[in-house]
């Protein structure tokens, strides 16, 4: 997959160089490249912003450096009918909650492009603009603000790059782990079996896989009814057996 990030602050970006999207990296799953938004900058100030029109508090981000970055990593020419062009996302508080759904069909994708906001975001023509030739998704962490985008798109990268083939180790995790069937996963442990008092429930140290099993599975439907029971409502009844009810 390839990916391009444009940020005021590229250095943001740097822990995408650290442990497993390091190594995706490295070993080529993910071609990333981290862009300066200044460097679409004509002015000697090297400007990206400007005052709101309307009035208000903050700076809004122009739209000039912003097209000419967005024309040079996805040139319209190359594409025409817009297929093949990149997937832009632009983290914002206003857009659609990023989940572990948008993670998997955003892994799907051949090239994402991010565009991190800052101040009090990008002029809206931008995205506008972009939106006659390529998809663009506004895509939310959660109902707060943060001071930028390039935080949103550490969170997003490293939900994508694990869904991506080759990066884990044992991809059967992908398929046990909170949210994979709608539900939260039972809680973990490891050695020893009792530590300060407190024990590693029997029924893991059985060695009985169909209880293991069946316990795991109670655990993960107690714990989403009491956490999150939006989950739990939001569930197929059909991907629910007689036990699950029962629990
Ligand atoms: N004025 C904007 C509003 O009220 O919707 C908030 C701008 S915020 C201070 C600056 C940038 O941080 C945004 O353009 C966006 O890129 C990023 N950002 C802030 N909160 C975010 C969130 N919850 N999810 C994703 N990105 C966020």
């Amino acid at each position: 997959m390839r990916v391009d990030v444009v940020s005021i602050f590229p250095e943001y970006l740097a822990p995408l160089d650290l442990s497993l999207i390091g190594r995706a990296r490295a070993a080529g799953t993910l071609r990333l490249a981290v862009h300066d938004l200044r460097s679409w900058t004509h002015d000697v100030h090297r400007t990206v912003d400007d005052t709101p029109y309307g009035g208000g508090p903050g700076m809004v981000m122009r739209p000039e450096p912003w097209g000419e970055a967005l024309d040079a990593l996805a040139p319209a020419e190359l594409a025409p009918d817009g297929v093949t062009l990149p997937r832009l996302l632009v983290p914002s508080p206003a857009g659609e909650p990023f989940t572990q759904a948008m993670a998997h069909e955003l892994a799907a994708e051949s090239h994402l492009l991010f565009a991190c906001g800052r101040y009090e975001g990008i002029d809206q023509r931008v995205l506008d603009h972009a939106a006659t030739r390529m998809r663009v998704t506004e895509v939310s962490l959660g109902d707060y603000v943060l001071f930028g985008g390039e935080v949103a798109v550490l969170v997003i990268l490293e939900a994508v790059t694990r869904l991506l083939p080759g990066v884990l180790g044992n991809a059967g995790s992908l398929d046990e782990e909170s949210h994979a069937h709608g539900l939260l996963e039972a809680p973990m442990y490891t050695k020893p079996a009792t530590w300060r008092g407190h024990e590693v429930p029997e029924v893991l140290r059985s060695g009985d896989h169909g209880r293991i099993a069946r316990w795991r599975r109670d655990e993960a439907l107690t714990r989403t009814a009491a956490r999150r029971p939006d989950l739990l409502a939001a569930l197929d009844p059909a991907s629910l057996d007689k036990r699950d009810r029962a629990a």
